[in-house]
């Protein structure tokens, strides 16, 4: 039933209405009893100078850390691409506070990449190059971190949320003793310095904005796709700063002894597919699942599924997109048989252009789509097929 507030015990400090993800609730007071609150807010109020002596304390602590660091994340020499993502909303970030753009490099024989880095956009790069970082462990490289935070404080750093990326953020804000807010989907900057960590909560159901407003620096992973690529600049310049490395060999417990290529699994990858074509419950069957490849080859993509689907076990779980699947950003997203729950929205719904396939026309995918098409999938799928066909014969 309605909601009703019990004047026993209701003290009217209003965090009831603060805290509402709804924004649903109202206070109002009369004359008399907002005199009484005055009152009170009054005696329990601390003395100005107290907090005034906080707040400048905590502005100066603050005040030591500038510039935007994002890590660049590479295997063999080579770059994650959602690293330069990150370069491309970093910059958007330093613009927007004023400050320098720069890149953390860490590896063996890598510095090619921080040329790469001033290619998209960065201005300055942290350089550590030694033997002990050719392969990623979390100790080596969480002290090589931990070292360049300590000595340059910045205050943001950004990491993508990459099973390398999710280890290491946490294992270094722990240790720094900063927040830390992962798959972040929105980053921006407010009136304070402070950045605002935008990511979805409750199942999707809400989008949380998250402050890190008493510690510096501030973290956050973003998944791949999900910002935009940097624009590339060949040949931009910035200043190499290369530190030594303060991590000796006999101090890493973790020895890697073999890298095992993870090929024959499964290798389609959806996340970096330009075109998807994405099978749900709709398909009825394991082997549907052919027309959607049927489709997905004559675009040059690959084929994706809701959760449904995998749950299903009619594709295996690499495929699945959304919120507990993978993030895609691609040209074309093609949605066969997919209701649109925003578990599977969120992970789909910046594709360039969407074009939905269902039978229901009340499905919520089509108010997210740029083409729908209400019909019959095992008709339009392979009508389509065709259609790809002729123009292509
Ligand atoms: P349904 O919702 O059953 O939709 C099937 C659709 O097919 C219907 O709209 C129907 O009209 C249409 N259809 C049927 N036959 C035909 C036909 N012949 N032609 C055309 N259309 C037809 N889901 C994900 O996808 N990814 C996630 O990562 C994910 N994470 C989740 C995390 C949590 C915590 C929770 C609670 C849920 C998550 N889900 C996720 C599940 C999500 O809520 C939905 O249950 C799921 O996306 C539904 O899959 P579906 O659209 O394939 O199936």
């Amino acid at each position: 039933g309605e909601p009703v507030i019990n004047p026993d015990k209701c003290i009217g400090c209003v965090k009831c209405v603060k805290v509402c993800p709804a924004q649903a609730i109202e206070m109002f007071f009369t004359p008399e009893e907002q005199k009484i609150l005055d009152e009170i807010l009054k005696q329990g109020a601390p003395a100005v100078e107290e907090m005034d002596e906080e707040a400048a304390s905590l502005a100066k602590k603050l005040a030591a850390y500038r510039g935007v660091w994002v890590f660049i994340e590479q295997t063999e020499g080579e770059a994650a691409k959602v690293s330069w993502e990150l370069l491309g909303k970093g910059k958007e970030l330093a613009a927007a506070l004023g400050v320098e753009l720069s890149a953390v490099v860490i590896g063996e024989n890598v510095e090619h990449l921080c040329r790469e880095a001033f290619a998209y956009g960065a201005v300055k790069a942290y350089l550590m190059d030694a033997p002990v970082f050719h392969y990623y462990r979390t100790e080596s490289y969480l002290r090589g971190i931990n070292h360049l935070i300590d000595k340059y404080k910045p205050e943001i750093i950004l990491m993508g949320a990459t099973g390398l990326g999710r280890d290491l953020a946490g294992a270094v804000a722990t240790v720094v003793g900063t927040g830390l807010t992962a798959d972040c989907t929105g980053l921006a900057i407010d009136d304070k310095r402070n950045l605002m960590q935008t990511r979805p909560a409750f199942g999707g159901n809400i989008m949380a904005t998250i402050m890190c407003d008493k510690f510096r620096p501030q973290m956050a992973t973003v998944r791949p796709h999900v910002m935009p690529m940097a624009e590339h600049k060949p040949g931009a310049t910035g200043e190499i700063i290369r530190e030594t490395c303060p991590v000796r060999e006999e101090d890493i417990l973790v020895k890697v002894l073999e890298i095992i290529s993870d090929k024959k699994k499964d290798q389609v990858d959806v996340a970096g597919a330009d075109f998807i074509v994405s099978g749900g419950r709709g398909m009825m069957g394991k082997e549907n699942f052919a027309m959607l490849q049927e489709l997905a080859n004559e675009l040059g993509g690959v084929v994706g599924a809701s959760r449904s689907a995998v749950d299903a076990g009619w594709m295996p779980q690499e495929r699945q997109v959304g919120q507990t699947g993978k993030t895609v950003r691609p040209k074309i997203y093609i949605a066969c048989g997919i209701s649109g729950a925003i578990q599977h929205l969120v992970g789909m719904q910046d594709s360039d252009v969407i074009i939905a396939i269902n039978r229901d026309k009340e499905a919520p995918i089509f108010e997210v789509a740029t083409y729908g098409i209400v019909g019959d999938l095992f008709q339009i799928v392979p009508a389509f097929t065709n259609l790809l066909r002729e123009m292509k014969a």
